[in-house]
């Protein structure tokens, strides 16, 4: 083939598929807050969380973050991002259940901190709300998944919610616009490397 037919064929696939994308976004025209669900056991679901937060204060939008699980570690985003004047951030969690090791506390604690989260569903100026590890205390029962939804459900309509975290309810599957599993392929930490500034925490 000469690189003129080269040329001419690359051409034509570049316009069907041009047609194809077009024909795709004319249809995709609705706005909506969405609920966008981050889980599976690959790394990667909070900091993708925390790359959407980076996008929106880029564009003056108001940020709500809530933790449900705080381990030991400070974070490079939460140091960064709570001096941002768009962000509230709450750490609602005490760290992992296998370290505090108190059920009716761990219960407490959930419920707590879902009344924070439930104000910030109710505030028409916060625009993206990341609910980082939230599937935790719903899979461990300290969070009723009803009341969860129901709060999801009746925020505002143009306000985004992420949630992260592993082992996900399935009413989270059926209920979120957008859905990511990470697959878990390989992760350094087996092999012997701690956590790392700056790529893991
Ligand atoms: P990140 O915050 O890096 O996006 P994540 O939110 O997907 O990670 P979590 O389950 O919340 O993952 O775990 C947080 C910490 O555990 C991070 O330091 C992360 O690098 C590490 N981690 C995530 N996935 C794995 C894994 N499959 N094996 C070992 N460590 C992991
Ligand atoms: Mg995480």
């Amino acid at each position: 083939m000469s690189a003129t037919e080269k040329e001419a064929r690359h051409r034509q696939r570049m316009q069907r598929k041009k047609a194809v994308v077009d024909e795709a976004i004319a249809h995709a025209d609705q706005d909506k807050g969405l609920l966008l669900l981050l889980t599976g056991n690959g790394k990667g679901k909070s900091s993708s969380a925390f790359g959407m937060v980076a996008r929106a204060l880029g564009h003056g939008m108001k940020i709500g973050v809530a933790q449900f699980i705080k381990g030991n570690t400070d974070t490079g985003e939460e140091a960064f991002f709570k001096q941002q004047p768009n962000i509230t951030w709450h750490v609602l969690g005490e760290g992992f259940t296998w370290e505090t090791q108190n059920l009716a506390r761990d219960i407490d604690t959930a419920q707590r901190g879902w009344a924070v989260v439930k104000t910030m569903l109710m505030d028409e100026s916060i625009n993206l709300i990341v609910l980082d590890e939230l599937t935790y205390p719903i899979k461990y029962g300290w969070l009723d998944i009803d009341t969860v939804l129901a709060d999801l459900n009746a925020r505002p309509a143009m306000q985004h919610v992420v949630i992260t975290g592993r082992a996900a309810h399935k009413a989270l599957y059926e209920v979120a616009d957008t859905v990511t599993e990470l697959a878990d392929k390989k992760h350094a930490f087996r092999a012997g490397i701690s956590a790392q500034k700056g790529v893991d925490l």
